[in-house]
């Protein structure tokens, strides 16, 4: 079942019911395409619309963000829980250590998609990690980066190039590529590979881990001004739909 928050579409299901939907998808002949937006995204996609239909084509949208299970109180289908990107993508990663599935890890300054493939072959030993490539090429290198996955052959790409950029990437490659899921995966690289640490489970727990990032990266100052608008925005149209 999919809840609209502000015209972008919403998986409301359980983190393990998001699995088993990703994993699914290892079996179609198609790519399918996983994005986890939070307020931020939503906002953007208010006057980018390029990125608002891309997000409508994805094939699994989880709620990234307490924010946006927030929001959805405002709807007839209120969102249960929120589901972090990136314990579906490391619990993703745990699965297909199992079945023999592999994965490429595009993303984050260099050094860090091989640092971080590095860290995740270290915590599940029999994960086949097929190749990487850092996130800052110019679309002249599209084309390589593509035939790189491809002559490895991937199963799952994990993108992280920031937004709207990497979900724009991989609407634009889904076809090219012969993965059979390709997710944006946002900062979770950098945390992947042991640069970047997560907020401590009091901080996730509470929702606030936005915050925790803000303390430790000043300069995410203005990015939260999307946050006051997102609720500004959902506030006004209380009682309305949020479509
Ligand atoms: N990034 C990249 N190429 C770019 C811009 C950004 O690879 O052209 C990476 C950046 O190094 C970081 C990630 O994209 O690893 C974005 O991280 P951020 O924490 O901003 O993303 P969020 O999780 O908030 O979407």
């Amino acid at each position: 079942m999919r809840t609209k928050i502000l015209g972008v579409s919403f998986d409301n299901i359980t983190l393990h019911q998001a699995v088993e939907k990703a994993m699914s998808f290892l079996q179609n002949e198609t790519t399918g395409i996983i994005f986890t937006p939070n307020p931020e995204m939503v906002m953007l996609a208010q006057r980018d619309a390029e990125f608002a239909e891309v997000l409508a084509a994805a094939d699994l949208v989880i709620p990234d963000g307490i924010g946006i299970v927030w929001a959805s109180r405002f709807t007839d289908a209120k969102i249960s829980q929120r589901v972090p990107g990136i314990e579906l993508t490391l619990a993703l990663l745990e699965k297909i250590s199992h079945t023999g599935h592999s994965v490429y890890f595009l993303g984050g300054a260099p050094g860090v998609a091989s640092a971080a493939a590095a860290k995740m072959q270290e915590k599940f030993p029999n994960i086949k990690v097929c190749g990487d490539h850092h996130g800052y090429f110019d679309n002249a290198d599209d084309a390589e980066i593509v035939a790189e996955i491809n002559a490895a052959k991937a199963d799952i790409v994990l993108v992280g190039l920031g937004f709207p950029r990497q979900e724009k990437w991989i609407f634009r490659h889904k076809e090219h590529t012969c993965a059979k899921i390709m997710v944006g995966v946002g900062g979770s690289l950098d945390v992947f590979s042991g640069r970047v640490r997560r907020a401590p489970g009091l901080f996730q727990k509470l929702g606030l881990e936005w915050f925790y990032r803000l303390a430790r990266q000043p300069s995410r100052l203005l990015r939260q001004f999307a946050l006051v608008k997102f609720v500004m925005l959902v506030v006004s149209k209380k009682g309305r739909n949020l479509e």
